[in-house]
């Protein structure tokens, strides 16, 4: 019997120019308390970010960040790419971080992916929740789970841990065994690649050197068609070290390092207008940098693409019909698609057309419009007056809807139109 899938939102997939990009879940759950996890916490500032968290990122009544632990598919005209690979399944009894793993495998599988299919697997750095899926055990031996695969090292991060696991040193508890696990069988069944930190794989990946957290911690930056994203890997575990890039974690191999690598990368992430994809923050996960006093404000990507970033009209008592309707949805296709982004799906805007919706219900919505009052009688075939909420952009490149006589009331940054 299959278990049910991971009753997680997950990233939704994602363009960046030719490539492809998804997540597959492992798990999320409340990790770390945050005033023990972060070095230089400060509780004001915590409190001051807490508002711009989303739901589902912060623990209030604990005080713990929920991690979610994912792996990122990316999909190059060239390449099927895993990039970092959780925990994995029967590595410990018990494990560290217990949690179910199964719905890894079958979040790949539900992609259209088997294990034979990829071709390379990059780790950002060689910790246990990084590692994991890189083999699985095959009648009592850790065997490459990717058969197919070249899996990409950092070549001085794999000789680190080589030396400690070879120097008999007693590790921390998380760290016990895990070269051994998983990096060891990798190497020995000829699948591993050891690199330089900077090492360009090919036009659409490349490393990002990014040291502190692990000795050698890459990002992984992927580029097409002159868009831009980036791994993070644990360079950031909580949206709250984007506000207070200082702050770095308690495993952190060097905390000093760790911040400054953070505040470089973050920094050049803003000003190349990056999306970031940070392997422990919870759906929706990928977003951008802005910059807000000696930190960073991240705008998720579903909601910067979608609703806060780009004033909408209210359009009242319009007479909308199904066509422009359409077309409005097809403006906005084509939008978001140039943005760099998955359009939504059709949801509950298109689904509920035709009908009142909800007072009160929040504007952003599929389709980047929303009806929300339809007045009583609907006037002709495939026609009805609303009040709409729609994009500006959308409606005018949706052609001649009557928008132009009718639009009125104010923006949702609060100017008249
Ligand atoms: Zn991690």
């Amino acid at each position: 019997m299959t278990a049910a899938g991971p009753p997680f939102r997950v990233m939704a997939p994602l363009r960046i120019g030719a490539v492809g990009l998804s997540a597959i879940m492992e798990y999320q759950k409340p990790g770390p308390v945050a005033a023990d996890f972060f070095t230089g916490f400060d509780a004001e500032r915590l409190a001051r970010h807490l508002p711009d968290l989303p739901a589902g990122h912060f623990d209030a009544a604990t005080g713990r960040i929920v991690m979610a632990f994912q792996t990122f598919l990316v999909r190059t005209p060239r390449h099927l790419i895993l990039v970092d690979t959780c925990c994995g399944a029967d590595k410990f009894r018990p494990e560290p971080m217990p949690h179910p793993t199964a719905a890894w495998l079958e979040g790949l599988h539900a992609a259209g992916v088997s294990e034979a299919d990829i071709d390379f697997v990059l780790c950002t750095h060689l910790h246990v929740d990084h590692t994991g899926w890189n083999t699985r055990l095959e009648r009592g031996r850790w065997v490459p789970t990717f058969p197919n695969a070249t899996y990409v090292f950092s070549r001085a991060e794999y000789r680190y841990w080589e030396k400690l696991a070879r120097s008999g040193a007693e590790l921390p508890r998380v760290s016990r065994g895990i070269w051994e696990m998983n990096c060891l069988p990798v190497a020995e069944a000829g699948q591993a690649l050891l690199v330089d930190d900077g090492h360009v794989l090919d036009e659409y990946v490349s490393l990002v050197p990014s040291p502190g957290h692990s000795p050698h911690h890459v990002c992984i930056r992927i580029s097409s068609g002159g868009q831009e994203a980036l791994v993070l890997g644990d360079m950031v575990h909580s949206v709250l070290q984007c506000h207070a890039p200082d702050w770095s974690t308690r495993v952190c191999w060097d905390p000093d390092l760790a911040a400054r690598s953070r505040r470089a990368v973050l920094q050049e992430a803003a000003e190349r207008r990056s999306v970031l994809l940070p392997v422990h923050f919870p759906a929706p996960t990928a977003g951008r940098l802005s910059a807000a006093g000696d930190g960073y404000d991240y705008r998720f990507v579903d909601t910067c693409v979608l609703a806060r970033t780009t004033p909408r009209v209210r359009i009242r008592h319009l007479r909308v019909t199904n066509a422009f309707r359409k077309r409005c949805v097809q403006a906005h296709t084509r939008r978001v698609a140039a943005a760099g982004a998955q359009p939504r799906r059709r949801g509950r805007a298109h689904r509920t057309a035709g009908r009142p919706s909800s007072p009160g219900r929040p504007r952003d919505q599929p389709g980047g419009f929303q009806f929300v009052k339809r007045r009583p009688k609907a006037v002709g075939r495939g026609a009805a007056e609303f009040v709409v909420w729609v994009r500006a952009e959308d409606a005018a490149s949706a052609g001649d809807g009557p928008t132009a006589r009718t639009r009125c009331g104010k923006d949702t940054n609060g100017r008249t139109t």
